[in-house]
């Protein structure tokens, strides 16, 4: 008699593409050693991808050309098992797309981040340590509750629970997990962690959460606006610069805010760059219902201390216990939600971070008050400008910011406006309610 079968462990090398959407190739696990130098193929036409799932008609690639998946095997991902006993293991590594005789590949937003991060290093003497937050909609088909309630914790309590059993076997460190404003809304956050790993935790977080979901059988949401009326799901970057050895760059005493010369620099070059970065942060058409006034979120290109309105906003420390307060300042990026690629939305910003210190950009754009109070004479003196009202407003922003296209590879640029040229196009019959419904089940 033959022996009787059982499923094959599977493991998956990906890559997050220019949407954000994490996509790969499965071979059995006990064949890893045979991927790890060449890894697997992959194409070049699928970075064009909508996330309609259509491929931008006019993107570079066409039917031509193949690529490698590279491995990177410290970013290997395992969780064994969850609330379904049944369910196949989730194990995958995050690769670089690189040529088939291995040059890295101009459209890869993960070598861009890395590219990136190299050279704040060898150029600036800086590690970025940053740490993205997830806002979700979790639909257990229980009834509403009240926001921020222990009631609310309890109906999402066993999904909680495994979601933070399965982020720490994952490596991914997380910290917190609580209901949120909106309703059905929590959030997760997790520990910072050092350049490309930090983009590589946000795609673990995202996908450890949709694993338990799907083992739960729970319909999930990560999208920025789920319904018309819904409280918005935002991804909020914290980063601060340290110095090689790990010591904090961006904070000094002395200053009003505690923000150091290096940090001013940093802030005003991301406010400056901030209307173009848009086309990266909040890159979908149902970014702009969640980048509006009174949202939370930011709808100006503007710093505040403590200031949840603030695009930028400088954390709040605690002294208390003895803690250190130059080991915890960092600042929040707040125009970002999930349907940006981590890897893109975060070397864009380091980007625009990197050209604030290179050209010794002044910081004027502060404000502790909600932007949209002050009058348009007030924001002009200080530079505060608005954010892009919308998906294609941000794209010319990108196109028209010299330095931002010249900082990035061409391949990457041609693919991404190809896409979300085609994006908008097979959104723009969509009412803002559709919209939300029609992004709510795409993220
Ligand atoms: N939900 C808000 C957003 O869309 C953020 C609320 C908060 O500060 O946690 O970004
Ligand atoms: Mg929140």
């Amino acid at each position: 008699m033959s022996e009787r079968l059982s499923p094959l462990p599977m493991t998956t090398i990906v890559t997050t593409d220019l949407i954000g959407v994490t996509r790969g190739r499965s071979f059995p696990t006990d064949e890893l050693d045979a991927y790890q130098v060449a890894g697997c193929g992959w194409v070049p036409a699928n970075s064009a991808l909508t996330p309609q799932d259509i491929i931008a008609s006019s993107n570079p690639w066409g039917a031509y050309g193949d690529l490698r998946l590279i491995p990177d095997l410290s970013s290997r991902v395992t969780v064994n098992n969850g609330p379904d006993a049944d369910a196949p293991a989730l194990d995958f590594i995050h690769g670089d797309i690189r040529e088939t005789d291995g040059r890295p590949w101009g459209a890869c937003p993960r070598t861009l981040l890395r590219n990136e991060v190299e050279r704040y290093r060898d150029e600036l003497g800086l590690q970025i340590n940053a740490a993205f937050e997830h806002e979700f909609n979790l639909d257990s088909g229980a009834a509403e509750h009240l926001a921020f309630s222990l009631e609310a914790q309890r109906q999402g309590a066993e999904f909680g629970g495994w979601l933070l059993s399965a982020l720490r076997a994952g490596g991914v460190e997380p910290e917190m997990f609580l209901p949120e404003y909106g309703k059905h809304q929590y959030e997760i956050t997790c520990r910072p962690a050092l350049g490309v790993a930090a983009a590589d935790r946000a795609v673990n977080v995202r996908e450890i959460t949709r694993e338990i979901a799907r083992q739960m059988g729970l319909s999930l949401s990560f999208a920025p606006k789920t319904a018309e009326h819904a409280v918005c799901n935002g991804v909020h970057l914290h980063v601060s610069l340290q110095d090689m050895a790990g010591q904090p760059m961006m904070y000094d005493a002395g200053t009003a805010n505690g923000l150091s010369s290096l940090g001013q620099h940093w802030a005003a070059g991301v406010l400056h760059y901030l209307p173009a970065l848009c086309a990266f942060t909040a890159p979908t058409p149902v970014s702009y219902e969640r980048l509006q006034p009174h949202h939370w979120s930011a709808s100006y290109a503007c710093l505040g201390q403590r200031n949840r309105e603030a695009a930028l906003r400088i954390c709040p420390t605690v002294s208390l216990g003895g803690k250190s307060v130059a080991m915890q300042y960092n600042l929040e990026f707040r125009a970002m939600d999930a349907t940006a690629s981590p890897h893109l939305a975060m070397a864009a910003l380091l980007i625009a971070g990197r050209l604030g210190i290179e050209q010794r950009l002044a910081l004027n754009a502060i404000t502790d008050e909600i932007p949209d109070s002050l009058n348009e004479e007030q924001r002009h003196a200080r530079g505060i400008v608005a954010l892009p009202a919308s998906l294609s407003r941000a794209l010319d922003c990108l196109r028209n910011s010299e330095a931002l296209i010249e900082a990035l590879p061409s391949a990457l640029l041609d693919t991404y406006f190809a896409l979300k040229t085609e994006e908008l196009t097979l959104t723009e019959q969509l009412s803002p309610a559709d919209l939300c419904e029609h992004y709510a089940r795409l993220y």
